[in-house]
């Protein structure tokens, strides 16, 4: 009729906790496996039946939730490009999670800046080692901008993001980590007190754990190198022998 009925559970939806609004593939073709029989389909958080489990994170805030859905009512125009053809709209927000949109180059740029702050202000202390992550943190910014620049422009004259997105996020997860990392090498033993120092020791351990999912979310890097190793350099399939 005008409405799916969904049931079923989904772990690690990021910012679930508090958002009203969120999207998922679901399956709608009884029988079907894989990535076939799959629909793209958008919900209210707030339908009677979908229940939000939040997820504590080590620093104790949930930035995510476990979501449970019994029964939920959706409307059938919340599909977005029909039933059956979710894993290509999947394939595209994915695309552009992993090569564009989810980590902006200005969000890495300003941390770099604080990095450069920082290494100034604790520059006795610091080891040749961590001055030289401290530019290439820095190096590494303007070039992930330069070339986020790059694809945008590609995608602008018509092109499509492809496997190049792989190494987009492989970059920016590791550039991530090691700028946060840096950082804590700067703070020494003070980086850890998260609850008693002030607010930027915070915000460098907020940024250093966070660092550390990078790898995994946004599909993980092992699988972005086995997407790469097949799809960019052609080699064989994982498992092919
Ligand atoms: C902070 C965070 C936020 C997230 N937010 C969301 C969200 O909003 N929505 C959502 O749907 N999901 C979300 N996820 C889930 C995330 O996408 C998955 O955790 C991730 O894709 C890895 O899948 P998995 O946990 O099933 O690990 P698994 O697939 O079980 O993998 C376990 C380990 O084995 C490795 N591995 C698995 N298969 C292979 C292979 N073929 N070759 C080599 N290595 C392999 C993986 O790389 C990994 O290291 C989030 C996860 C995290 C940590």
């Amino acid at each position: 009729g005008d409405e799916y009925v969904i049931s079923g559970q989904k772990t690690w939806s990021s910012r679930a906790s508090f958002a009203d609004w969120g999207f998922g593939l679901f399956r709608t073709e009884e029988g079907s496996k894989r990535h076939k029989g799959l629909s793209f389909i958008l919900f209210d958080l707030n339908s009677p039946g979908i229940t939000r489990r939040p997820i504590r994170q080590l620093h104790g805030e949930p930035g995510f939730a476990e979501l449970f859905f019994d029964e939920v009512r959706v409307p059938a125009a919340n599909m977005l490009a029909g039933e059956g053809q979710g894993w290509n709209v999947a394939m595209a927000t994915a695309g552009f999670e992993r090569g564009l949109m989810l980590r902006s180059p200005g969000r890495f740029q300003a941390t770099a800046k604080r990095l450069v702050d920082l290494y100034r202000a604790n520059a006795a202390n610091a080891s040749p080692a961590t001055r030289e992550a401290v530019t290439q943190a820095w190096m590494g910014t303007q070039a992930y901008a330069y070339n986020t620049y790059s694809v945008a422009a590609k995608i602008l004259a018509g092109g499509k993001i492809g496997a190049e997105a792989s190494l987009n996020k492989i970059f920016w997860s590791e550039l991530d980590r090691s700028m946060n990392r840096a950082a804590m090498q700067l703070m020494g033993a003070a980086a850890e007190l998260a609850k008693f120092a002030d607010g930027s020791v915070n915000q460098w351990l907020d940024g250093y754990i966070f660092s550390l999912s990078g790898p995994i979310y946004a599909g993980s890097n092992e699988i972005q190198r086995n997407i790469i190793a097949e799809r960019f350099l052609g080699l064989p399939r994982q498992g092919a022998g």
